[in-house]
């Protein structure tokens, strides 16, 4: 069974978008991962196939409704589907390459795309949505927060990326940002390839790239030190 992505969203065109080339793309062109994406609107019952309504209570903006969202959910997930069903928000936990694992190891997700001010709280409970985050910003929809989902699991399906090794060693697979890369030309505006790495000397290479991981995580993120203590 290949990984199998259902996208509820205002905007389908944008998908595949930037998933339909490189990696992402000969992947789904090769059947390893499969992508649909669903107009929420074709689930309106109304003559003016309306999805949104004015916010209770009032304020600025719109909100999705539940009751379309609803039926586009259970046409695409019905109950028994194994996916996880995820809503993209700003509110939700943000999105780490633990659980990017995680969803790659799984059968697929549900991905619903929020626009305008989010969605009815009651599809989010009714339906749970777990709330997915990529970030401390707002979008101005959930689309681009999906295809950054999408992009981050599809490239640890397997086969999809050619050498596998160069995913364990990357920033956050073990707690640390990735030490700095270099190739040729060996001199580059007089600036040399630290004479370490052309030393052949492969421990040595190997405890340089791990000091200069712990320096930049300690300088750029020690909130990562701090959640996970180093294992020497
Ligand atoms: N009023 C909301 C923001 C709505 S932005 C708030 O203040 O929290 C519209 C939609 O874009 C959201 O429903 C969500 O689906 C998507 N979105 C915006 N920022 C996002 C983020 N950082 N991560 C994931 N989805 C996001």
């Amino acid at each position: 069974m290949s990984f199998s992505a259902s996208v509820l969203t205002l905007y389908p065109e944008m998908f595949p978008g930037a998933l339909g080339v490189s990696l992402a793309g000969r992947a789904l062109e090769a059947g390893t991962w499969s992508l649909e994406a669903i107009q929420i609107r074709d689930f309106a019952t109304d003559r003016h196939r309306t999805v949104d309504d004015t916010p209770a209570g009032g304020g600025a903006g719109m909100v999705m409704r539940a009751d379309v969202l609803a039926k586009a959910i259970d046409h695409s997930s019905p109950p028994g589907d194994p996916r996880p069903r995820l809503l993209m928000s700003p509110r939700g936990k943000p999105l780490t390459q633990v659980r990017v694992r995680e969803l790659a190891a799984g059968p697929g997700a549900v991905i619903v795309c929020g626009r305008f001010e989010g969605v009815d709280q009651r599809v989010i409970d009714a339906r749970g949505l777990e709330e997915v985050s990529v970030g401390d910003f707002i979008l101005s929809g959930g689309e681009p927060a999906a295809l950054v989902l999408l992009d981050a699991v599809v490239r640890l399906l397997p086969g999809v990326m050619g050498n596998t090794v160069s995913g364990d060693e990357e920033s956050f697979e073990n707690g640390l940002l990735e030490h700095p890369h270099y190739t040729r030309p060996q001199e580059f505006e007089g600036r040399q390839i630290p004479e370490v790495l052309t030393s052949g000397n492969h421990q040595k290479i190997a405890a340089w790239r791990r000091a200069e991981s712990e320096r930049l995580t300690k300088e750029r993120r020690p909130d990562l030190l701090a959640a996970q203590p180093l294992v020497k």
